[in-house]
């Protein structure tokens, strides 16, 4: 049920959404990049989006959505990490499911390190529309991302890898597997390295796997991806360097991870404070609040934003754009209760929009670093140590 339906039922009274200068720009932005696409998704039903099978993944792929980050040299457009954030706010308003699961790719294009196919891959994504969806995370509770469990057997001029990822967006869609191993350094000096192996979807030894049956960003096609003897060649393996310091290539990808996941969310959140605005919910003043919440915290990420297109990548940009994360994370937890408060009990018992944005909206806290998993190591870097990443 979307907000026009909800309109019909009576639950919204002076919804106008061309008027509305709540997410205006972000709108705007994915106009110019991806003309059309926000128009169709705002006549889907958002039940229909948040479930499996929805249409939004498609229509973003359509609409040229997987090379936006892609650069110019490549064919891509090139747009950069401010743009790409307010984008990420705009998907997340409509469908949080499409957010989510485009942010894995989109992450892994901006991240993923140079290796020898990278230009005929960022070109194929630019020209065909490819997806890339993103393994890194193995499915055991309290682990790193940056230790990965995969095993990997070396063969004549590649690897043979084993294991499982999961979670694993975009799990159906993907043209490509991303899977992180660690791996010998080809240096040769005898350390690992955390790598990037990238994999056709079709290769053999490759199966994808419900394993839960939530239906909570149940259009993000979020499952397991087992690996079984899936052959990758050499040239196929992007190298991150030592995951025991925080290295320029690691920086980058936490820096535009934090950014653009927690644009997402706040994107959904402001999916609810936009139908509070719409159905003059509360008084004037607590929407001033919400709004002040959202604005405020899209004004940090805009920050963060800044920071990236300035070329930081040190430790003390990371912690800022963790730092950033977290109150964003805040402020969506606080927004989204107020926000189902004054949109009242009807609404939350008679629309799935309400619940299913309010439940998605709280799995921001889920995607790494988690707080409590980084909370030492912030801890001790505002005390003056390196920073570690747990
Ligand atoms: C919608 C969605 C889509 C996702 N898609 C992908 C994807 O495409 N690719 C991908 O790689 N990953 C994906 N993820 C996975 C995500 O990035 C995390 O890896 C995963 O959610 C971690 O699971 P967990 O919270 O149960 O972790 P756990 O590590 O089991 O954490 C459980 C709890 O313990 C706490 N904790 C963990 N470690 C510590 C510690 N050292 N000290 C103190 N507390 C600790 C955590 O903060 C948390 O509260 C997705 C997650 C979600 C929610």
């Amino acid at each position: 049920m979307g907000p026009h339906s909800l309109i019909s039922k009576g639950v919204y009274t002076h919804f106008n959404k061309e008027t509305m200068t709540l997410l205006q720009k972000e709108r705007e932005t994915l106009e110019r990049f991806l003309p059309g696409l926000d128009a169709k998704l705002a006549e889907l039903p958002l039940l229909v989006m948040e479930s499996p099978g929805s249409p939004a993944l498609q229509l973003f792929r359509e609409h040229g959505g997987p090379g936006l980050l892609v650069p110019k040299e490549y064919g891509g457009p090139g747009a950069n990490p401010l743009e790409v954030a307010q984008i990420s706010r705009a998907l997340g308003s409509r469908s949080p499911s499409l957010a989510i699961a485009t942010n894995m790719h989109t992450c892994t294009v901006v991240a993923i390190p140079p290796c020898p196919s990278t230009a005929e891959l960022l070109q194929g994504i630019a020209q065909h529309n490819l997806y890339l969806a993103s393994g890194f995370a193995d499915g055991r509770s309290g682990s790193s991302v940056l230790v990965p469990n995969m095993k990997a057997e070396p063969t004549s001029g590649g690897w043979l890898l084993s294991g499982s990822k999961k979670p694993c967006s975009l799990s159906q869609s993907m043209d490509f597997l991303t899977a992180s191993i660690l791996l010998p350094s080809p240096s040769g000096n005898g350390n690992q390295e955390l790598a990037l192996a990238t994999i056709p979807a079709n290769s053999p030894g490759i199966e994808v796997k419900p394993f839960t049956d939530r239906w909570v960003l149940g259009g993000s096609e979020t499952n397991e991806v087992v690996l079984t003897g899936v052959e990758v060649p050499e040239e196929y393996i992007s190298y991150f360097g030592n995951a025991d310091e925080l290295n320029s290539a690691i920086s980058k990808a936490f820096l535009v991870f934090e950014l653009f996941v927690s644009a997402c969310y706040l994107g959904v959140a402001s999916a609810l404070v936009e139908r509070v605005f719409a159905g003059r919910k509360g008084c004037a003043v607590d929407r001033l609040t919400l709004a002040t919440e959202v604005e405020g915290a899209m004004a940090a990420l805009e920050g963060s934003a800044y920071m990236i297109m300035q070329g930081y990548d040190d430790a003390a940009a990371v912690a800022k754009s963790l730092f950033v994360r977290y109150s964003v994370q805040r402020s969506i937890e606080r927004v989204t209760a107020q926000a189902a408060e004054l949109l009242g009990g009807m609404a939350f018992m008679c629309s799935s929009d309400v619940v299913s944005l309010y439940a998605a909206s709280r799995a921001l806290a889920f995607h790494p670093p988690s707080r409590t998993s980084i909370a030492p190591a912030l801890d001790d870097y505002l005390m003056g140590q390196s920073l570690i990443m747990p």
